[in-house]
């Protein structure tokens, strides 16, 4: 039996999860490698600026998107079927033409195939504090830095909460996942719970280690040719 991932043409439910981001350790999502124009600083973590002209760091909602499915793949791998890389466009393609797509792909999207998970960017609720520290460029991934020389990197400090929003189409996750994919959001979801999800520079040392807060969901459904709420309640 073929599954239909590509179910775009109509929305029959809406999963919106929300919650707070908590940074337990430091966390810096940069822009590539370069440093930002006019920064004091070697590596600084990308900003957003606010209407009120004040400027904060911020989580893109690509970055945490891009974790979410790493981690898709990485237990889908445990589960033996085997998973291809997010650039692997030749299986991208193959997929499409036989409307057969696997399951990373029918829930996080492809270039063949949009996605069905949405995720916001993610905005500090409060301050966000950040300090700055100095290392010596010997680490190839920081490409731009001499070697041997000093550079500084600015970092949000722990224990900042940012708000944290994703939306799922067309695919259970909550309160009980009904297919493949939405048991796989479910287990991310809970890594997230769990404090077990990364994101940004220096992972290797531990950082940008993310746990849930709070989170909630909302299930939207169709009825009547409108969009009504069927069911919510926390993630245990
Ligand atoms: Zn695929």
């Amino acid at each position: 039996m073929s599954v239909r991932y590509d179910d775009f043409d109509r929305l029959e439910v809406l999963t919106r999860i929300t919650g707070s981001l908590v940074n337990e350790t430091p966390l810096r999502v940069g822009v590539g490698r370069e440093p930002s124009l006019g920064s004091a600083v070697d590596l600084a973590p990308l900003r957003i600026r606010f209407a009120d002209g004040r400027t904060k760091p911020y989580i893109p909602g690509s970055s945490l998107k891009g974790v979410l499915r790493s981690l898709a793949e990485s237990i889908a791998r445990t589960q033996g079927p085997s998973v291809h890389d997010p650039w692997d466009f030749k299986t991208a393609e193959s997929e499409a033409e036989s409307k057969n797509y696997c399951v990373i792909c029918g829930t996080f999207g492809s270039t063949k195939l949009a996605s069905h998970v949405h995720v916001y960017d993610a905005y500090p609720e409060g301050e966000a504090p950040t300090f700055v520290k100095t290392g010596v460029g010997i680490n190839r991934d920081f490409r731009g830095v001499q070697p041997g020389i000093l550079y500084t990197e600015e970092q949000v400090a722990p224990g900042v909460r940012w708000s944290f929003k994703m939306d799922v189409i067309n695919i259970r996750v909550l309160p009980e996942p009904v297919d493949d994919r939405g048991r796989l959001l479910r287990r991310v979801v809970d890594m997230l719970v769990k404090g077990m999800v990364q994101v940004g520079a220096r992972r290797t040392l531990g950082y940008g280690l993310l746990r849930l807060e709070g989170g909630r969901y909302e299930v939207y459904e169709v009825k009547g040719g409108a969009l009504v709420k069927a069911r919510e309640g926390g993630i245990p």
